[in-house]
């Protein structure tokens, strides 16, 4: 077979929610551009439902996005990875040889599970959650007899895969070496609860512990030996491993090309501009700053990933735009209990140099007389200098995500706690708890209770004003 050689105005490297989004966008603002994307599997998938699949909620094809969502824009999409790249030149070489030059490269990598350096970590059995071959994998060992499951790592993805294999039947072990669940979400004394329902539930959870080394018979693991020396057996013939320990970015391909970047990913400045003129960035293969503290910060979330491609969009249509930092806003569950967190937690904001003031609200999330009125906890946290807020957790009986978004528009508009608990909110029965209280506004006045008690002398007229 002949090699092919075109020139597209603007290649497109990945198809997740960055490279569709990037795509769509720029198609909206400018039809006439000649846009080529490059993108190795078979389907895009909707990563986030992956679990629910797992757990039979819904035939699994339904995680698949149609390859129309970048066709029925003009774009032409190519089912390859790009193997080779010159920055430079921008020129890409894909993996049957064919080359694409292109004006303008729009990287859109993503991401890949990381594989932490244990002894035996390279066993058959062991999975990782992305891609469509992993969830066909995992639904394999799922209907081809799995009676036991470890899961190595407590955070979204991992508690989410734990409760699907749970509720397929297995035996599950959750194991992080981390004190809490969720430790990028959750500070100890909103994560402790949970650690309860999830034994309640039956999941066998297993704390402050690494995994010293996994054991394998012929070539597939059969026990997962803990830092505490205790182990876990398995099956090997049925039984599996899903590793859930973080994600790095997928930039191997750009290394030796004079591209920016760190441990988090390529350098990106607001615009989605790298260092090289031409080529633009966005999504999980970026590493960017947090819009707290303006430090760098790890954001890797579709959340974050389809805002900054849609800037790059627009940047490269001609038109300006800017992205103010990674907040971070996440959602998971964890059985009945709804959980969102942004910015920053308690933990976090001391690693980075800031001293929180703590709020705490909780009422029913529902009126308490209604039937099933649930619970809602807010913890509100804000940094002493100025009293402004910078970061919410909610542990709900209700979907969390709304109130996790109006304390993430409270953080970047500057709110400060004063600022946030003016809330105007509504009420009603069978949606909240009553007009006389609403947690967010209750874990402000209780941080800013617990402030003034400490600071009586002290008076923040003006910083406690919204800017
Ligand atoms: C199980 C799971 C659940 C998640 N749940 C949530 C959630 O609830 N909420 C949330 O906000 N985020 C969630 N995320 C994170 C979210 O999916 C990612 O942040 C998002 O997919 C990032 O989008 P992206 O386009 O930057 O990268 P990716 O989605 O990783 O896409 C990268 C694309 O680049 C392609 N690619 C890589 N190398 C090459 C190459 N050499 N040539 C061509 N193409 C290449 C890949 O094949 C892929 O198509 C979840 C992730 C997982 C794995």
């Amino acid at each position: 077979m002949s090699i092919q050689q075109s020139h597209t105005e603007v290649l497109i490297i990945g198809g997740g929610p960055a490279g569709i989004s990037f795509c769509r966008k720029l198609k909206k603002l400018k039809p006439e551009k000649k846009i080529t994307a490059l993108r190795p599997e078979k389907r895009s998938m909707v990563y986030c439902a992956i679990p629910y699949a797992l757990e039979g909620l819904f035939d699994h094809h339904k995680t698949l996005k149609r390859d129309e969502l970048i066709t029925d824009t003009g774009a032409i999409l190519i089912q390859r990875s790009a193997k080779e790249i010159d920055l430079q030149a921008k020129r890409v070489v894909d993996e049957a040889g064919d080359v694409y030059t292109a004006d303008v490269i729009f990287i859109a990598t993503g991401a890949r599970n990381m594989i932490p350096p244990i002894e035996g970590v390279d066993a058959k059995n062991i999975h990782t959650v992305k891609t469509q071959d992993d969830m066909e994998r995992l639904l394999l060992a799922l209907d081809n007899g799995a009676r036991r499951a470890i899961v190595i790592g407590a955070g979204a993805i991992g508690i989410e895969q734990a409760q699907a294999y749970r509720a397929r039947g297995l035996e599950v072990f959750l194991v992080d070496m981390a004190s809490r669940v969720l430790p990028a979400m959750l500070d100890e004394d909103m994560a402790e609860p949970l650690h309860e329902t999830l034994r309640t539930n039956g999941i066998n959870l297993t704390l402050s512990s690494r995994v010293a080394r996994i054991e394998k018979k012929e070539g597939k693991a059969n026990r997962v030996v803990l830092s505490k020396g205790n182990h876990i057996d398995l099956d090997p013939e049925n039984d599996f491993i899903c590793l859930a320990v973080g994600m790095s970015p997928d930039v191997e391909l750009f290394k030796n090309q004079g591209l920016e970047m760190n441990k988090d990913g390529i350098i990106v400045d607001s615009r989605m501009r790298t260092n090289i003129p031409g080529v633009y960035a966005a999504g999980d293969c970026c590493s960017f700053f947090s819009g707290i503290d303006k430090k760098p910060i790890s954001g890797k979330l579709a959340t974050n990933a389809v805002p900054m491609a849609k800037i790059a969009a627009r940047v490269v249509a001609g038109k300006d735009d800017e992205y103010p930092g990674f907040f971070n806003g996440a959602a998971t569950c964890v059985y009945d209990y709804r959980i969102g967190s942004t910015g920053f937690t308690k933990e976090l904001a001391r690693q980075r140099g800031i001293e929180p003031v703590i709020g705490w609200g909780e009422t029913t999330a529902l009126f308490p007389m209604m039937p099933n009125s649930g619970k809602i906890r807010v913890k509100i946290v804000a940094d002493v200098k100025d009293l402004r807020v910078i970061g919410g957790q909610i542990v709900s009986s209700l979907p969390a995500t709304d109130k996790t978004d109006i304390i993430t528009l409270a953080i970047q508009r500057g709110l400060t706690l004063k600022g946030l608990s003016k809330l105007s909110y509504s009420a009603q029965p069978w949606q909240s708890f009553m007009p006389a209280q609403t947690s967010i506004v209750q874990a402000c006045e209780n941080a800013l209770d617990s402030f003034m008690e400490k600071n009586k002398e002290i008076v923040y007229p003006d910083v406690l004003e919204c800017v």
